[in-house]
């Protein structure tokens, strides 16, 4: 069984960046870092061994912070960060520039008195953070959930890790049933979400199974998994190599294999160790 890898996979810049950050800061002890830094657990749990408090997402509003707070990847909404500077003796940044660009664009869409309409996953945290700031909006999942919202204008921007194919199906719907309103579609899909997804696609002629390894709670990896089945190729969404099941490739001559933005890539290369031993020792299939 050959395994065959997506030409981009695994951490982006933005998280690279993240962790760097993470690493640097002095007195970890002293720090909250308020939500998952990432969402990967192999992550989490070098964070938390470090010495920095983790709070979970759910629980932001209701935990005691550390003296000093770190903000995630995602970023957060210029209200809660005028709450946590008044509460925290310093705030360590670790937004990523293309969330950010998210929240500009949502911010000059309503500047130009538009509704604003948010592709993306309502519960994630990046998305909370950019409706947060908005006085009018509504966040979509999907096509089905469009209507005709009766607004002279709209503004359409879309959470950084939505799949590309996604917010054109989005946009289109958009289009056709508010027809009356003046529409203006911001292109906010981070590049790194973009390049990932094409090679999934390229990947996907080649293959009729792949390995999707990325945290349960990373919006991008489970768009990969989500891709893969769309394109009609099965995809197992893992954590890590203990994850595989040797059953799961009886028969198969190829395997793909590709990773969210942010799994490490010790973990990438964990899960590729063990698929190779796995194929070596049930040629030719399992
Ligand atoms: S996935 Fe995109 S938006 Fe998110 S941290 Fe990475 S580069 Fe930034």
């Amino acid at each position: 069984m050959r395994i065959i890898r997506a030409e981009f996979m695994g951490l982006c810049f933005g998280v690279r960046d993240a962790l760097a950050i993470a690493r640097d800061t002095n007195r970890p002890e002293s720090v909250s870092i308020y939500g998952e830094l990432v969402h990967n657990p192999t992550i989490q749990g070098e964070l938390v061994s470090r010495g920095f408090r983790v709070v979970s997402e759910q629980e932001r509003d209701s935990t005691l912070l550390k003296d000093r707070v770190m903000i995630t990847a995602h970023g957060i909404s210029q209200k809660r960060l005028a709450i946590l500077n008044t509460q925290a003796s310093e705030i360590i940044d670790t937004t990523c520039p293309l969330v950010r660009r998210v929240h500009e664009a949502t911010q000059t869409l309503e500047r130009e008195n538009r509704f604003v309409v948010l592709i993306g996953r309502r519960n994630h945290v990046e998305v909370q953070g950019i409706v947060e700031d908005l006085s009018r909006s509504i966040v979509i999942e999907s096509p089905d959930q469009i209507v005709d919202w009766k607004e002279p204008a709209l503004g359409v921007v879309s959470q950084s890790t939505t799949t590309p194919e996604l917010a054109q199906r989005c946009l289109a719907r958009i289009l056709e049933l508010n027809s009356l309103s003046d529409v203006r579609y911001m292109d906010t899909i981070c590049r790194p979400t973009r390049q990932r997804q094409q090679a999934l696609e390229a990947l996907c002629q080649s293959v009729s199974m792949v390995i999707v390894v990325g945290g349960k709670h990373s919006n991008n990896t489970r768009q990969l998994a989500k891709r893969c089945a769309e394109l009609g190729c099965k995809a197992f969404q893992i954590e890590s190599a203990q994850d595989l099941q040797a059953e799961w490739f009886t028969g198969l001559l190829a395997v793909g294999l590709t990773a969210g933005t942010s799994t490490p890539d010790e973990t990438i290369e964990e899960v590729a160790k063990r698929l190779a031993t796995m194929a070596e020792q049930n040629e030719p299939g399992f």
